[in-house]
């Protein structure tokens, strides 16, 4: 079956023009003019569409995130369409191709302008141009994705003013934190800021381990003037993971350089790293102090509300029903950083999708077996003791008090069983943590809630998410 062809694509462009303006709305304006834009259609045969990029990267990059959403779109304009396929037709020229986001009117290789230096900046230029300079940004890194909370407040309005600024607010802003607390995403998101609010000005992202593979490049192949030029005309620069070039003297070297011509032409700066530029070791001393003489804001810890918090962001996001129990469950039980926290939702969450259930407590215990137990310490009573004052809204001293009301005398009958299931603690022993308690006491306890747990579902279901959270 062949539907178009080369020849005539009318029906074709028009097709393309309402999927892209589809998920268009879907991603927003500025992944559409990343992604979408520079994209031309090219033909479609036997059930598959041809869609055309600049860029190998861009290619790989649609067929990982946008390809599947695609050819569903494109599925429902066209029920033949079953398949989408991107090939990469990279362009002699530095220029896009006239009209390629309307439709691909014409050829992707049309573009006939002569090669410009790439220190020649031009506005609206796509993403795609830069590919050679700045590393891609993900789509989903953007202010409004990032969930802000005491921890990562500060370094989050710092990036806002940033993102913001039309004139550099301090220089350089160093943003510092532990692996997966959100230091990319946030540098992403200054650069969708800045390209959004004004798309002629540069803006290069790059790990620091790119930018000295580039410098490298240029050393090897005697093309260090053209390495310097590209790097001191962007208007933003920001070097992710700086951490990476210590120890590297030349490429300090060369970045100190990079460094000074950009503040002193007063362009913006943004620098992550693992710890605070003091702490960083095998840093020459002068670029130490260089960079920590803008702002430097580090990300803390996630606490347990923030988790929760990026939980129900990210379940939002997936479009997904999670159970609260579950999410608490996983902010408790997930507190490494917010990498993991998203993976473990994420598999929780293709796990269900896959087997065709709902998600539960059980079923996230069973997703996450080997993930929890590497999370885990051994329990202790004093966890225990806690946390079930924490889950029943009393007081710890309540665990040890002689104090009989129902209110705090059955969370610490709870306390007690669960410290008989899951320490080997024995009875006595338990029995004097709680107050100098008798071990009849514990065993009475034991008895107690284990008769409640046959009666009272939502009891049950109490004390069965105390238990996965201390213990998993
Ligand atoms: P880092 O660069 O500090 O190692 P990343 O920026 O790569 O961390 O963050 C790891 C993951 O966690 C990313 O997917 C990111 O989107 C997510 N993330 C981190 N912090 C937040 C937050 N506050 N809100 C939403 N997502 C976050
Ligand atoms: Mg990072």
């Amino acid at each position: 079956m062949m539907m178009t062809s080369g020849g005539s694509e009318g029906g074709l462009d028009a097709q393309w023009t309402r999927v892209a303006g589809l998920l268009r709305s879907e991603i927003g304006e500025t992944a559409y003019q990343s992604w979408l834009k520079p994209i031309t259609v090219r033909e479609a045969r036997n059930g598959s569409v041809t869609l055309a990029v600049p860029t190998r990267f861009m290619r790989d990059w649609l067929m990982a995130h946008y390809v599947d959403r695609l050819r569903d779109l494109w599925g429902s304009e066209d029920p033949r369409v079953q398949a989408i396929d991107v090939v990469v037709q990279p362009e002699r020229s530095t220029r896009p191709p006239a009209g390629g986001g309307n439709g691909g009117q014409r050829p992707a290789l049309a573009g006939k302008a002569a090669a410009r230096p790439a220190a020649i900046r031009e506005p609206g230029v796509p993403d795609a141009e830069r590919d050679t300079l700045s590393a891609p940004l993900d789509p989903r890194f953007t202010f409004d994705r990032f969930v802000v909370g005491k921890p990562n407040e500060f370094a989050y309005a710092a990036a806002q003013r940033v993102g913001e600024a039309g004139a550099v607010p301090f220089n350089p802003l160093f943003l510092y934190s532990g692996v997966g607390l959100g230091k990319t995403h946030l540098m992403h998101a200054i650069a969708w800021k800045v390209r959004e609010r004004d798309p002629s000005r540069t803006v290069v992202y790059l790990s620091a381990e790119k930018f000295m593979y580039r410098f490298v490049r240029a050393l090897r192949e005697q093309n260090t003037v053209d390495f310097k030029d590209q790097f001191r005309s962007v208007d933003v620069l920001m070097i992710d993971d700086v951490q990476f070039i210590s120890g590297k003297e030349s490429t300090q070297e060369e970045f100190f350089h990079t460094f000074n011509a950009l503040v002193d032409q007063g362009r913006s700066i943004v620098i992550s790293a693992d710890k605070s530029p003091s702490d960083l070791q095998g840093m020459e001393e002068r670029l130490k102090s260089r960079l920590s003489c803008g702002l430097v804001a580090d990300i803390h810890p996630t606490t347990y509300e923030l988790r929760l918090g990026i939980l129900q962001s990210k379940a939002e996001q997936l479009q997904v029903e999670v159970p609260r129990k579950v999410m608490e469950f996983l902010a408790h039980r997930i507190t490494a950083n917010v990498r993991e926290l998203e993976g473990a939702l994420n598999r929780v969450v293709a796990h269900a999708q896959l087997v065709g259930r709902d998600i539960t407590l059980e079923s996230t215990q069973e997703v996450l077996h080997d993930l929890l137990r590497s999370n885990d310490r051994r329990v202790t009573i004093e966890d225990i003791q806690k946390r079930v004052a924490q889950h029943f809204n009393i007081r710890l001293s309540d665990m040890h008090s002689a104090r009989r009301a129902r209110s705090v005398a059955r969370p610490r009958q709870v306390a007690m069983y669960l410290a008989k299931q899951l320490t080997t603690r024995s009875l006595p022993e338990i029995g004097r943590k709680f107050g100098g308690r008798d071990h009849t006491t514990v065993m009475h306890a034991v008895r107690k809630v284990d008769e409640l747990r046959e009666h009272d579902a939502t009891f049950a279901e109490d004390v069965e998410l105390l238990r996965r959270m201390l213990e998993g």
